[in-house]
């Protein structure tokens, strides 16, 4: 069945890194799972043969993988549906779970843990996920809308397909690929990822947590409409789940927290790297860091791989993995979907989200024009014009991104100077992107999609209507205070984690570092916190004793 040659022939597929990330997680595969792979000759040729490598790939190293390629003219194609080449089939002798084009990027990061979810089975799957699956009574076909540079993704693609996993009797779950099927994503009106459709009726922009995914997925209605106190999200599991032991427990996996796993190790500490999402952080979404010592030019997500390879040679990282609650005492928990983490002391590293322009018409648009993210989305913006807003750092980074995706891009600031450092600003007045001083936007205006921003001019209030394709929004960030707030840290007048100089917050045993802790937000301070903040951890827990 299996077309793999020989073990060595595609053994150099993966770098040595992710070889040593898979066989670990290789070694947690329960049952055998089966890849179908579809593909017919045509203009999808290099897809084709990027889908095959990597299936054959991943066949030829884990003896729990099987491959069968398989063409269109097979009339299991036509039984199957098979619509687009390449398509993955994983394990389709048990659950409908599939994958429309190449899993490169993060889009692979995405495939390798469906098939990972696949031979676990329903254990993979939380009780209050399960719960809600369990009270399905029709069918849910869910797609989800992809691309390989968005980090989101694969949590969006992963909730997909625990649902398909966990109730395949109604649920199929396929992730899409925006590269290869743009004009599938257009039929979808997909304008930013991940987007989830599901029966082709319902729409959702964004990740959502596990739990509210399911809620989503069962009402078909979105988490603003369901209506609170039914009880879908309150059910504590603690309970009956597994207690782990660590000395520290650091949530978030961007470089602050990667930082912090590599030094908590080295000093001896057993320590865990909880993330929600994939890993970088912010630094994953940024298109190109050219300020990062060492690396003169490096795209954000290769950069985000390069520390997480590291960090993973001394810690583990947990991705897609929700912290539920923390309960501080003498040893502090932290519980996430199966796991309870008994821990001396926690790491706050769970940086920012970004902040939203709250102008009429911005969440409508949401997905469908207006964009938070141009390395998840700027591919949908080719040929197109499109405004940044903003004057920092980021807007200028995006601006030149999108340029070189060939989008008619302009900035627009509020102020009459940039925020932004002046490699930056160099650049874009080399590329001639023009900037619109001291405006506003003040609504985002269309009837089904974006047609338009309106704009005021700050210092004589004249307002006027700019024709757009899109909007990307790159106005800072807000503090992610959610699990600090429930430890009862202090806080500043921003919002952000008040620390001193050793990164303890005023709580003992909680520390922070990175963005979470405000100030100038570099990838090299949030390096230097993270490991200052685990040697102090470090320190303090040598006194404490064992
Ligand atoms: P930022 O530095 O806080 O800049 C936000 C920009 O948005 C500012 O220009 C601000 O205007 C504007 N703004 C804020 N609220 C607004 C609103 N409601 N309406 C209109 N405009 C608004 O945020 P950032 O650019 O995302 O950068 C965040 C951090 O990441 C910074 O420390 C930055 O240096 C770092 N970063 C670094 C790189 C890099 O080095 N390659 C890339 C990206 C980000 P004002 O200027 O008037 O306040």
């Amino acid at each position: 069945m299996c077309a793999v040659d020989s073990k060595t022939d595609y053994s150099n597929f993966f770098s040595d890194d992710s070889r040593k990330y898979l066989d670990e997680l290789f070694k947690g595969f329960k049952e055998t799972v089966k890849l179908e792979l579809y593909t017919e000759e045509g203009p999808h040729e290099e897809f084709n043969r990027f889908a095959m490598n990597i299936c054959r790939a991943l066949a030829a190293l884990c003896d729990k993988i099987t491959l069968e390629e398989i063409p269109f003219s097979d009339e299991r194609a036509q039984k199957n549906e098979i619509i687009v080449s390449p398509t993955i089939l994983i394990a389709p002798d048990k659950y409908d779970l599939r994958f429309l084009g190449t899993p490169s990027g993060e889009e692979g990061r995405a495939f390798i843990e469906g098939i990972h979810l696949a031979s676990i089975g329903a254990e993979s799957i939380s009780k209050s996920s399960m719960k809600i699956l369990n009270m399905l009574q029709d069918r849910r076909d869910i797609k989800v809308f992809a691309s390989p540079a968005c980090p989101y993704c694969p949590g969006q693609v992963i909730n997909a397909f625990k649902a398909a996993i966990g109730c395949p009797e109604y649920v199929s779950a396929w992730c899409v690929s925006t590269q290869e099927n743009e004009e599938m994503a257009e039929n979808y009106l997909v304008g930013s990822v991940p987007h989830t459709s599901i029966n082709d009726d319902v729409a959702f922009v964004g990740l959502e947590p596990e739990d509210k995914f399911m809620a989503q997925l069962l009402h078909l209605k979105s988490l603003d409409e369901i209506m609170e106190g039914q009880g879908v999200f309150e059910e504590s599991e603690s309970e009956d789940a597994e207690v782990v032991d660590v000395d520290l427990v650091i949530i978030g996996a961007g470089p602050a927290g990667m930082s912090a796993g590599i030094y908590a190790a080295r000093s001896g500490m057993e320590a865990v790297i909880l993330e929600k999402h994939g890993v970088g952080g912010q630094v994953a979404l940024t298109p190109k860091v050219e300020n990062y010592p060492g690396f003169s030019d490096v795209g954000g997500l290769q950069l985000a791989e390069i520390l997480s390879a590291h960090a993973r040679i001394y810690t583990e990282i947990k991705q897609f993995v929700d912290v539920k609650d923390v309960r501080y005492g003498e040893t502090i928990e932290v519980e996430t979907d199966r796991i309870v983490y008994r821990t001396k002391g926690i790491l706050i590293a769970t940086g920012v989200d970004v902040k939203t322009l709250d102008v009429p018409g911005e969440k409508k648009f949401y997905g469908r024009g207006v964009s938070y993210c141009a390395t998840c989305d700027g591919n949908f913006y080719r040929d197109k014009k499109v405004y940044i807003i903003g004057g920092g750092n980021t807007a200028l980074t995006d601006a030149l991104y999108l340029k070189k995706l060939n989008a008619d891009v302009k900035i627009i600031h509020r102020r009459d100077k940039l925020r932004a450092e002046q490699a930056l600003k160099k650049s874009v007045a080399a590329e001639g992107i023009e900037i619109i001083w001291d405006t506003v936007v003040t609504e985002i205006l269309g009837e089904d999609s974006i047609e338009g921003i309106r704009v005021r001019n700050q210092k004589d209030g004249s307002e006027s209507v700019l024709e757009t394709d899109g909007v990307f929004v790159a106005i800072g960030h807000i503090p992610n205070t959610v699990i600090a707030g429930k430890l009862g840290v202090e806080f500043d007048s921003d919002g952000f984690i008040k620390v001193d100089g050793a990164q303890k917050t005023s709580v003992p045993r909680v520390y922070a570092a990175g963005d979470i802790t405000g100030g100038v937000r570099q990838i090299v301070t949030a390096i230097g916190q993270g490991s200052v903040a685990a040697l102090t951890a470090f320190q303090d827990f040598s006194v404490m004793g064992d």
